[in-house]
């Protein structure tokens, strides 16, 4: 089922992200894993593309048995900046092949070193072209791209960041997620302004169960977010206890997403780093929200 369809319903649910594994030998581990999430039967799951493609393969298999296997719609991810424009037909091509109509179109992150580089010559430079070519190879592709609350960090301002934005939407984008943030109001903010620019399609936020302490450098770095008080408060408390950080992110997480439905917002996209507990303790504390 595409999502632009799922996105219709109008009674709060979830869908959750699950990411392949970097080598054959913890595959099925990671499958095993995203296995049990869609036992939870999510609104979705989205299976990420490991930087540079290594690991598509994975991305694939995972994908496809989540939606054999469990009935569950899937989203395939599909990164562009380090390939060439042969590779990422081959890979629309495999995508069709396993009968997944949902892509979430990305650039992905410049390989190290290259930040820098004179990218004339690219194949690929922004995910606006991975989003015009997929249009180009089938109309019907469901396709998602990313958004950034906070601004993606390479943007000099927040309104180039828009009008890039609306330029990958209007290029073919049904849908967009959003990185992780942990304040709400930095996404209200973001999608008053983006309604603003004349971007009408579906945002589904995307929330990051932080559960523990070192999880919380790695993800401000890789997102740039703004960290609240609130926030900085409970990992200095619990961040010692993995249990109770656990319990704490988990709640944090679950707060974030009551609000969110509280103001409208009826799917919200869980980062749940291949934790089944993890997932599993967000829906339940949400079970008499979620009407399955
Ligand atoms: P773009 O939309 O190309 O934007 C990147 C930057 O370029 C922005 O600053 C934008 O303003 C600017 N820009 C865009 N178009 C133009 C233009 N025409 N001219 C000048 N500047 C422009 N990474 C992975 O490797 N695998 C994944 O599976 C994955 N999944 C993700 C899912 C979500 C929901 C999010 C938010 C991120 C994900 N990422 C993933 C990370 C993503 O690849 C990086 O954030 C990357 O740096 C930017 O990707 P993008 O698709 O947003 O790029």
């Amino acid at each position: 089922m595409k999502i632009l369809e799922l996105l219709k319903n109008n009674s709060p649910n979830l869908s959750f992200e699950v990411f392949p594994p970097k080598t054959e030998a913890s595959f099925e581990s990671v499958k095993n894993a995203a296995m049990e999430i869609a036992k939870l039967r999510p609104s979705f799951m989205s299976v990420t593309y490991g930087a540079g493609g290594g690991t598509s393969k994975y991305t694939l298999d995972i994908a496809k048995d989540i939606k054999e296997l469990h009935g569950v719609p899937t989203v395939a991810h599909l990164t562009c900046v380090s390939s060439t424009r042969e590779t990422v037909r081959e890979r629309i091509a495999e995508i069709k092949a396993a009968g997944i109509t949902n892509i979430m179109a990305l650039r992905g992150d410049i390989p190290a070193g290259l930040e820098n580089a004179d990218r004339s010559s690219w194949d690929y430079r922004h995910a606006v072209e991975l989003v015009r070519e997929l249009r180009e190879a089938d109309s019907s592709f469901c396709i998602g791209g990313a958004c950034y609350p906070e601004i993606h960090p390479e943007s000099v301002n927040r309104s180039d960041d828009i009008k890039y934005l609306k330029e990958k939407v209007d290029a073919g984008c049904d849908f967009l997620t959003t990185q992780m943030f942990f304040d709400n109001n930095l996404l209200y903010s973001f999608l008053y302004k983006i309604r603003e620019a004349g971007i009408t399609v579906p945002v589904i936020p995307g929330i990051m169960p932080i559960t523990n302490a070192n999880q919380v450098d790695r993800a401000i770095k890789l997102s740039s977010s703004h960290v609240p008080q609130r926030f900085k408060s409970l990992v200095d408390k619990f961040g010692s206890d993995p249990e109770a950080m656990k319990q704490a992110g988990i709640a944090y997480a679950t707060d974030q997403i009551i609000d969110l439905y509280a103001n409208g917002i009826n799917l919200v996209h869980v980062y749940s780093m291949n934790k089944p507990d993890v997932a599993g303790k967000i829906q339940s504390n949400l079970s008499a929200i979620i009407k399955k």
